[in-house]
This record gives C-alpha cells, structure tokens and sequence, in this order.
C-alpha cells in the first residue's frame, strides 16, 4: 500500500506527487526544472512559505476572514 503526496518545489513552484514507500520516508529527488531539493507538502496550506508563494486565491478574494 502507498500514499500519494503532492509536493511543490520550494524554488520553482513545480508540483509533483510522489509516494510514500514501504521507509515511510518522502524522498522526492532534485526537481526535474530547477535541481533544486527542497520540497513542500501541498497539505501544509498554513505553512508560511507556501502562503507567500500562492497569492490570494480568488475563492477568498471579496470574502473577509473575520480577525480572532
Ligand atoms: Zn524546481
């Protein structure tokens, strides 16, 4: 059994899925555009990083989050 995991390249912004092998371990490899190792999880929408990288989707545009 093996889970797919969508990642985005922390460089470039390429998305790719990948598998999580019987190691339990995510090992995506250099990016096939940049090279570059480093790589986000897709699920990790509150992550920082990804926030900056993705700029307001439009589904949030005109529909204020109420501050807490
Ligand atoms: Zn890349």
């Amino acid at each position: 059994m093996s889970e797919k995991h969508a990642v985005e390249c922390l460089r470039c912004g390429h998305f790719r899925t990948i598998e999580r092998g019987r190691s339990q371990r995510l090992e995506p490899g250099e990016c096939p555009r940049c090279d570059y190792l480093g790589w986000a999880l897709i699920a990790d929408l509150s992550n920082p990083i990804r926030r900056t990288l993705c700029e307001r989707p439009p589904a949030v545009r005109g529909r204020r989050l109420r501050a807490v």
